[in-house]
């Protein structure tokens, strides 16, 4: 019996051009396994402006959300229109636009009513949850208009996590055992589920989500509970890439990676996949593709447990942050516990600290502050810090400073030396602030100031990416 996942994102189901593709894509595919999951994100930029909603609601501004859902509703609405629907689909499809934006304004009203703290979070997940139920119904009637039968699920049915709303954990047995009885039926008949990315919900049934992105990390998990043969995300760029468009025109897909390296990749900084994906599968040893949706005939990345036999450098990521130097040793733990704790107060949301060091008399840290923080995170920050130090002796001297984490991913990295000092030599004039090479061997990383990073990606970008493919060399 052959599964396979495919995950269409934002971009591919936010326009009519998109979702044609997507159904093409759906019917060819259809004929070549046996069993077909869709999982879709919600129209390109929804999930923002749900936020902003969410937000607007808690600060009881009224016309700030309602215009946000009247926008929404438009947006919708208008997709629709353009799409080749009957009218029975068409008709049922708008009832259903103005059924969940209904609700979904419902908790907006209720959330800036009385904002208690318990029930917030949750008001907030399914606030932020209703673009992908709204997209999730739209690709299902354009799929039946086609003749495929086929069922639009929301993932709070099916997908059961543990409470911590806005980044929840799925727990794989208890969601296995509801995709046995509520989803293999369909299956079995050769329906086509095109379910929700992102929102889940407790065992209680409260809804939860699964961090920015977490669309990729439904399709893991129903890949891995429906024993899928493989994962397939679809979006608008050639695949996993030797480093940001945006930051080089010299940037190329990757065709093959290894498990730790996607996952490197995710966390430091690629934008394309979300940091959770990659483990579920790599335990199962599920091969991913990520492949573009404009362009279905070219071969993407590849994602599986391939070992390359010689080491080599294959991407350079970027991530923005902050470095924060504390005249003290010894106390790493306590200076990311404090942290951690005026990050909180500021952003509602947890420290991801990336790089650590520390010396006789120093220690360093580089986090990166969460968009929760708002625009003037920074400096919200930097005043919690300082309310902090004014008590505790221990913080007495620190400083922060903007600065950027380079991250080169590979395999083996510890056994390329010459690279490794092509690489640091190819930055001489940028001052390195800390270095370190993951206990994975599959990265390397360099802390510079923000300033210097454009400049200090070209430099490295041209070490390892040579005209034809990764460079490798010992
Ligand atoms: N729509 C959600 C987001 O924008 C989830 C996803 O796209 O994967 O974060
Ligand atoms: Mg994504």
């Amino acid at each position: 019996m052959r599964t396979l996942v495919m995950k269409f994102g934002g971009t591919s189901v936010g326009m009519t051009t998109g979702l044609t593709q997507l159904l093409s894509i759906v019917m060819y595919e259809y004929e070549r396994w046996d069993r077909l999951i869709l999982v879709v994100s919600a129209l390109e930029g929804v999930t923002d402006a749900l936020l902003e909603a969410a937000r607007l609601a808690q600060l009881a501004n009224r016309r700030g959300y309602r215009r946000i859902v009247a926008t929404l509703r438009t947006r919708h609405l208008a997709l629709i229109e353009h799409l080749p629907l009957g009218v029975n689909e068409r008709i049922a499809l708008q009832a259903d636009i103005d059924r969940l934006l209904f609700d979904m304004l419902d908790t907006c009203q209720a959330l800036s009513d009385r904002p208690e703290k318990t029930s917030r979070q949750e008001a907030v997940d399914a606030i932020i949850g209703v673009g992908e139920r709204l997209s999730a119904r739209i690709v299902a009637a354009l799929l039946r208009q086609n003749d495929l039968r086929s069922v639009a699920i929301d993932g709070t049915e099916i997908l059961i996590t543990d409470s911590i709303h806005g980044n929840a954990t799925p727990n794989f047995a208890l969601t296995r055992e509801r995709i046995n009885t509520l989803l293999s039926p369909m299956l079995e008949r050769r329906i086509v589920p095109v379910v929700t990315g992102f929102i889940a919900s407790t065992t209680a049934g409260k809804q939860t989500t699964l961090g920015r992105g977490g669309s990729d990390l439904t399709a893991s998990v129903m890949a891995v509970c429906t024993d899928a043969s493989e994962v397939w995300i679809w979006t608008d760029v050639d695949g996993l890439m030797s480093a940001d468009p945006r930051d080089t025109d010299q940037a190329r897909v990757v065709t093959q990676l290894s498990y730790s390296e996607a996952a490197e990749l995710a966390y430091f900084g690629a934008r394309l996949l979300h940091t959770r994906m990659i483990a579920p599968l790599q335990e199962r040893r599920i091969p991913l593709r990520v492949r573009n949706i404009f362009k279905p005939q070219s071969i993407g990345t590849l994602v599986s447990d391939f070992v390359e036999s010689v080491p080599a450098l294959k991407a350079v990521t970027l991530i923005n942050g902050l470095g924060m130097a504390c005249a003290q040793t010894g106390g790493i733990g306590r200076l990311i516990a404090t942290v951690d704790d005026a990050m909180f107060e500021v952003g509602g949301a947890h420290t991801d600290v990336i790089f650590s060091s520390q010396s006789s008399w120093q220690s360093f840290l580089a986090f990166v502050v969460p968009t929760s923080a708002g625009l003037d995170g920074l400096h919200s920050l930097e005043l919690a810090l300082d309310a902090r130090a004014a008590q505790d002796e221990f913080l007495a001297k620190w400083a922060a400073r903007p600065v950027t984490i380079l991250t080169i991913v590979g395999t083996r990295v510890n056994e390329l030396h010459t690279l490794i000092a092509e690489i640091i030599a190819s930055l001489a004039g940028i001052r390195l602030l800390a270095l370190s090479q993951s206990p994975s061997n599959c990265s390397f990383s360099l802390v510079i100031d923000t300033g210097d990073a454009e400049d200090a990606l070209e430099r490295v970008h041209q070490v390892i990416v040579v005209p034809q493919g990764g460079r490798s060399t010992r």
